[in-house]
């Protein structure tokens, strides 16, 4: 009799137990960073996802730094989704420190090409100071060196990039400031000597080289000849650390670092510099949105193949609502009496308003809200509004709008919100508010202030 008691109890808490871990293990635990990642996991994965949205509400996204327990969330979680290096330039320190090795990281931006700031052709009026991204001061000895462009993960980050090469009467950072006026002119310029792999080059004060990489190649290499042992000034187009595989970008004639005596952005800002490299707001395009939930909904359903279907029917209804979204965007869009979104705010809607033949505004630098713009570009922000006979300036979300609020009291224009989206506040997030909710609002504001029809 005892043994048949303690036979029952032990079954059933066997059952118990067995149910419980069941029940815990049956939703997939999904960690996403900013919200349209956290969103899109929603409607793809439901009842079958446990998602934590990394951003605390009310953040703002660009400044946000992970804190230790959020490391230990990631590394407890099944699938973490972010935007990639550009959107969240601390993801690359955190995963390398993440032990879970069943974590499935998910690049929502996979297969989407981000523009770069030279790219955002209406946006770049703050004259030539971005004509050139880095610069360096080197102290070269007479000899040959070796500057090289590798392909990082299977592409050049560009398949061609201009490069001013001075030599200089100044030292250190002076070398740069003396000449970056002449080398952004020479960088603007049509016309460049053109160099492609294996060929020389030597300080030239009056145009820029054109540097081709060779696609069928790794590694592309251009010669550099000094006659004469000095202070030579270089200023690139793109980063030369975006084309570091393993190895240092210059070499002397013994394959040894040469390191710049001086760079700007200094070697301590490079990480700020390389968040504003490229712009990460993929997700307000509503047909790169579409992609980013195929990307989510494919990770998915490989982390619980069981589901398959599940996720992907459920990517491709909600697909079919942004889609529908989008061709209402389109159709309105086209015909409108205004045709520039005036922002006061750091620009995320540089994908947008390509997509819809927009232009755009805004005073800030970049594509973070970490620099304030300055007077002289509010001041000419102002210029344009009163020339333009626009009636609204949008401003961002989560952050005091004070750039619009000053431009919307100088003209009288009207401040509106236009949402970009990054993250809610706790009362969008305790109300329940979806990506879509905020796209749809924005559909209402734009149609509004560029006066559609
Ligand atoms: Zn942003």
């Amino acid at each position: 009799m005892l043994s048949r008691i303690t036979f029952t109890i032990g079954l059933f808490f066997l059952c118990t137990t067995y149910a419980m871990a069941q029940g815990a293990s049956e939703k997939i635990k999904v960690v996403a960073t900013i919200f349209p990642n956290y969103d899109f996991t929603k409607q793809i994965g439901k009842d079958k996802v446990d998602v934590v949205k990394l951003l605390p509400p009310g953040v703002e996204a660009h400044g946000f730094e992970p804190r230790p327990k959020d490391v230990v969330t990631i590394n407890k979680a099944d699938v973490f989704v972010y935007t990639g290096e550009y959107m969240e330039p601390w993801a690359e320190d955190i995963l390398d420190g993440v032990t879970n090795k069943e974590l499935a990281v998910v690049d929502a931006s996979k297969g989407i090409e981000l523009m770069d700031e030279a790219d955002h052709d209406e946006h770049a009026g703050h004259g030539g100071e971005h004509a050139f991204e880095w610069a360096g001061a080197f102290h070269l000895p007479v000899g040959k060196y070796t500057w090289t462009f590798a392909k990082v993960d299977g592409a050049y980050a560009d398949p061609a990039m201009k490069m001013v090469f001075v030599s200089s009467t100044e030292k250190g950072i002076e070398a740069i400031e003396a000449q970056e006026e002449a080398a952004g002119k020479m960088l603007e310029m049509e016309d460049a000597t053109l160099r492609g792999d294996g060929e020389m080059l030597s300080p030239n004060g009056k145009s820029a080289y054109k540097l081709t990489f060779d696609q069928n190649r790794d590694v592309t290499e251009f010669t550099i000849v000094i006659e004469k042992e000095g202070v030579y000034a270089f200023f690139t187009e793109h980063m030369p650390f975006e084309f570091e595989a393993d190895e240092h970008f210059l070499k002397d004639s013994n394959r040894q670092d040469v390191e710049p005596v001086a760079q700007e952005p200094d070697a301590g800002h490079h990480h700020h510099h390389h968040h504003g490299g490229k712009d990460p707001h993929i997700w307000v395009d509503l047909a790169y949105a579409q992609q980013m939930v195929d990307t989510i909904a494919e990770a998915l359903a490989q982390k619980d193949p069981e589901n398959k279907d599940y996720y992907l029917t459920n990517a491709r209804e909600y697909n079919a609502k942004l889609a529908a979204l989008d061709a209402r965007f389109s159709e309105t869009l086209a015909n409108c009496k205004q045709d520039t979104i005036i922002y006061g705010g750091h620009f995320a809607f540089g994908y947008f308003a390509k997509r819809y033949n927009l232009k755009h505004e805004s005073p800030y630098e970049g594509f973070a809200p970490n620099a304030e713009p300055s007077p002289k570009a509010i001041a000419e922000l102002i210029d344009k509004v009163e020339a333009s006979g626009i009636k609204v300036i949008y401003h961002e979300e989560l952050l005091d709008p004070k750039v619009a609020r000053t431009v919307s009291q100088e003209t009288g224009v009207k401040l509106e919100l236009l949402h970009g989206a990054h993250n809610v506040s706790k009362d969008e997030l305790k109300a329940g508010v979806t990506y879509l909710d905020i796209m749809n609002d924005n559909y209402d504001k734009l149609k509004l202030g560029l006066e559609c029809q």
